[in-house]
């Protein structure tokens, strides 16, 4: 697959990341935002005003805020960034998937996910830069944990992807870069702030999917907080020796204490819980395992999404061969589980977790400088007849229920 590059045109990238040293819109809350506001003479009201701006209408340049005065406009231009994240590199999938690389402060880097389908707009979003759970088939732990994300980094990039989209989203998966529960406190002030419909996004709870390596600890706190989110918990392997390999947290937590935390957050929301099984060909896609995993969920409240390894160069694993998949599910099928084999999407632009950070980071993709005069490029996959829109492969894919 050949890859085009074309230039952006540039929609306000200079402005909305000015002097990145002092704080940004998206760094502060409401309140933060109105106290701005008032110290500089004027009214609190301005900063709803701001906010729906950005989340209902997708706008990300002051420029664009045309009932705001000209004069508070130029104020806020000159001192108050609404950004801190720059997109370095933007990637069209011949299936509509879009894929940014984005700039932190730091000059850290992280990647988001926009998935337009006909009735819904998913926003995949990481919650951490690199990841620490170290599962041995996935592109984003291959350098580590280097830090959680904050609250604005996490809701800058839904901002991006609601621009990249033109229309509202409508659902969002936390399936992008990091262990979600492990930041959880700040993904659920993010999912407050995208859930809410005057303030934020106007998401449904129900529509926002939290898929998790699985911290007994941490679902059950989830369970608690009595939101309508739906869990996914990637399993992977049907029994202990196995995923011990494959997911190497497994040794802290054992299965049995992730199905018994997934069961109560089951018992508290009323929502069925999805387990995510990544297919490794030859290694967890067996007959035996198939039978296990049967074993396993039969009798559960539960939803499966097979999930075929999507390859990640470098690594020792293989894609599972169709008839493996096709065993796997007659098997849980024949148990009356319910399943599903995940359709991939923008295999062409690397939408795997971590992937195009991974490339970045070793230097096979050049990314664009973030200065003031500088826009991002623009990557076109070259769509051939025999390959295009939902054949391709990839993940991430929305939730069965959304
Ligand atoms: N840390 C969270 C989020 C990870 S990304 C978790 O473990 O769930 C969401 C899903 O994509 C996880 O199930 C993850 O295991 C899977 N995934 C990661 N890399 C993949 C790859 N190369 N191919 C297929 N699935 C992958």
């Amino acid at each position: 697959m050949t890859l085009s590059l074309s230039l952006l045109e540039n929609k306000g990238m200079n402005e909305r990341t000015v002097d990145v040293t002092g704080p940004a819109v998206m760094e502060m809350t409401l309140e933060e935002l109105q106290q701005w506001l008032v110290q500089r003479g004027q009214p609190a009201w301005r900063a709803q005003q701001i906010r729906h701006h950005v989340f209902h209408r997708g706008v990300t340049t002051y420029s664009a805020m045309t009932d705001l005065p000209a004069a508070l406009r130029q104020l806020l231009k000159t001192q108050l960034p609404l950004m801190t994240t720059t997109a370095v590199i933007h990637r069209h999938s011949c299936d509509g998937t879009q894929k940014l690389l984005l700039q932190l402060k730091d000059q850290r880097r992280i990647e988001c996910v926009l998935i337009p389908e006909q009735n819904r707009v998913t926003a995949c979003l990481s919650t951490q830069v690199g990841c620490g759970m170290g599962c041995v088939f996935c592109a984003s732990g291959l350098n580590g944990l280097e830090r959680n994300l904050s609250v604005g980094e996490m809701l800058e990039q839904l901002v991006h992807l609601r621009a990249c989209a033109g229309r509202r989203l409508t659902h969002i998966v936390v399936m992008g870069m990091g262990e979600p529960l492990a930041n959880l406190d700040n993904l659920l002030k993010v999912l407050e702030i995208a859930c809410d419909p005057h303030q934020g996004l106007g998401i449904s709870q129900r529509h926002v999917t939290i898929s998790t390596v699985g911290l007994p600890a941490r679902i059950r706190r989830l369970a608690d907080s009595k939101r309508q989110y739906h869990l996914a918990i990637s399993l992977h392997a049907p029994n202990d020796t196995l995923r011990n390999r494959i997911v190497p947290t497994n040794r802290k937590t054992g299965i049995a204490a992730i199905l018994e935390a997934a069961d109560y957050f089951w018992e508290q929301t009323g929502r069925q819980v999805t387990y995510e099984y990544v297919l490794l060909g030859e290694l967890n896609d067996t007959a035996q395992c198939a039978q296990q995993l049967r074993y396993l969920l039969a009798g559960r409240k539960a939803h499966v999404n097979l999930i075929p390894w999507n390859e990640v160069p470098g690594l020792p694993f293989r894609q599972p061969h169709p008839h493996a998949i096709l065993r796997m599910v007659r098997t849980l099928r024949q148990a009356g589980i319910s399943i599903k084999v995940r359709k991939r999407r923008g295999a062409d632009i690397d939408a795997a977790c971590g992937q195009l950070r991974q490339q970045a980071i070793q230097g096979i993709l050049p990314t664009w400088p973030t200065n003031r005069h500088a826009t991002p490029p623009s990557i076109h996959a070259e769509c051939s007849n025999s390959r295009t829109g939902s054949d391709n492969p990839s993940r991430p894919n929305p939730p069965p229920d959304g």
